[in-house]
């Protein structure tokens, strides 16, 4: 897909006639490290967002990365930029495979680059992106307007949780952490549940991790798995021989061939046929539990694989939820609360900040509701790109986590520097 950026960027102005040429949406790994690249080449760039506010307010307390240290670098510009820098310069032990990164090192990390290399971030949240002659025009919450010749979306799953239909009618009153059904996005303190029934739904690492944290502050935990077993990840070897490193070798994102090609040629993904990529996107580095959380729930908290919730109702002695499916355990269970851990919906249609009819510009990948992208992240729409979760059905599974950023960040500052000679 080859097509023209939008013709302030000939002239190396906004069409606003105003300094901002790129907005950045979101300021998580993915928008802090396309704004560093684009700083760095000069482009006049603002960037909207908490943050890491995802990881600052969209996660339990007490959570640590699935993903290695190595895999855990946002994209800087030079070098210097990497979380092993960060630690060292804190005076903080060398992280390895072998040692879990808790969420908050990751924030803090996250702060740090972006005072070295991303500048200034707005806090406001972009409430409205209209397409205009030669670019766009935004709405920030707290009223602003500006106008940009190009717009990266970098919001990750803000606003995607996905829920099981089958039990929305338990919450009439909206989801929640005080509702009877709330999804893992919305919660930042499990201890709440101490000495409460909870039902988890999902397989995931979300899901397994949210079940330890509830067993551990007190909390009565099932966890309801459709699939016919729970993945695990497996402890990392340090120094494996070389015949085996060569058989199975690895890679930020894991051990295999599979896995180390996704993750290390996005670009060869995008040029797969569609089904393809499909496949890859749904079975590599699919759902798991990370090594090192396995003995913080086998044998300890209940998890009932092949069983899923077929019908739910509020009863005097809470929700009672009908299960069925070809595993083996409880055909009922009573709880209090349920945790849906049911994951993300890649869908444009739930990005309200774009106008509707920007939306309806933005071109498809046929078969989904994600972007159609190019090569570079651009959307069908010019000047627009897409980065992270939105990314990962053109570009594969890497895109769903940090070790992402560096690809996507350079492929759109090539993009934007051709069409935007630095004065
Ligand atoms: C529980 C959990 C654990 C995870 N663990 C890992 C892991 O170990 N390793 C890994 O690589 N990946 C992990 N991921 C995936 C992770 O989300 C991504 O790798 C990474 O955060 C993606 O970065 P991002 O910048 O695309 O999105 P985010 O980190 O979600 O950042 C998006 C930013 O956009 C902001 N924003 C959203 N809407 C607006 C708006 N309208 N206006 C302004 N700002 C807005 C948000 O506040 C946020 O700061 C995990 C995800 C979850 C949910």
């Amino acid at each position: 897909m080859t097509q023209s950026l939008p013709a302030g960027f000939h002239a190396g102005v906004s069409p606003a006639g105003g300094a901002v040429q790129v907005v950045v949406v979101g300021a998580g790994p993915y928008g802090l490290s396309v704004a560093a690249h684009l700083r760095a080449a000069g482009i006049r760039v603002r960037v909207f967002g908490e943050v890491m506010g995802s990881w600052r307010h969209a996660m339990a307390t007490g959570m640590f990365l699935k993903s290695t240290p190595e895999a855990t670098d946002l994209s800087a510009p030079e070098p210097g930029g990497r979380l092993e820098d960060f630690c060292r310069e804190r005076g903080e032990p060398v992280l390895t495979e072998l040692t879990p990164i808790p969420c908050t090192t990751f924030v803090d990390y996250g702060q740090w680059f972006q005072q070295r290399y991303a500048g200034d971030i707005d806090p406001s949240r972009m409430e409205r992106i209209e397409r205009r002659e030669g670019g766009f025009t935004l709405r920030l919450n707290g009223g602003e307007r500006l106008a940009a010749s190009a717009v990266v979306v970098a919001t990750g799953l803000t606003g995607l949780a996905r829920l099981p239909q089958n039990l929305v009618h338990i919450a009439p009153d909206g989801l929640g952490p005080e509702a009877p059904l709330s999804h893992t996005s919305q919660h930042r303190d499990l201890s709440r549940y101490a000495g409460l029934r909870v039902a988890v739904i999902g397989g995931g690492q979300s899901a397994l991790e949210s079940a330890a944290l509830l067993h551990e502050s007190g909390a009565r935990v099932d966890v309801l798995v459709r699939a016919g077993r729970v993945r695990w990840g497996e402890r990392p070897v340090l120094d494996r021989p070389p015949v085996r490193r060569l058989i199975v070798p690895s890679s930020p994102l894991g051990s295999g061939w599979v896995v180390k090609a996704v993750s290390q040629a996005p670009g060869g993904v995008q040029v797969l046929p569609a089904r393809a990529r499909m496949v890859l996107l749904r079975r590599a580095l699919g759902p798991s539990g990370g090594w090192w959380l396995r003995e913080r729930v086998e044998n300890i908290v209940p998890v009932h694989t092949g069983r899923h919730i077929t019908a739910a109702h509020v009863g005097k002695d809470g929700l009672r939820l009908e299960l069925s499916g070809a595993g083996s355990g409880p055909r009922e269970l009573v709880v209090d609360h349920v945790l849906a851990a049911t994951g993300y919906r890649l869908d444009l249609d739930a990005m309200s900040f774009l106008c509707p009819h920007l939306r309806a510009t933005v071109k498809p990948l046929a078969g989904s509701r994600a972007p159609r992208l190019s090569a570079a992240f651009e959307s069908s729409v010019p000047g627009l790109f897409f980065t992270g979760s939105m990314a990962a059905p053109s570009f594969g599974p890497v895109m769903r986590f940090v070790a992402g950023t560096a690809y996507t960040a350079r492929r759109i500052t090539a993009r934007i520097t051709r069409y935007a000679p630095t004065p």
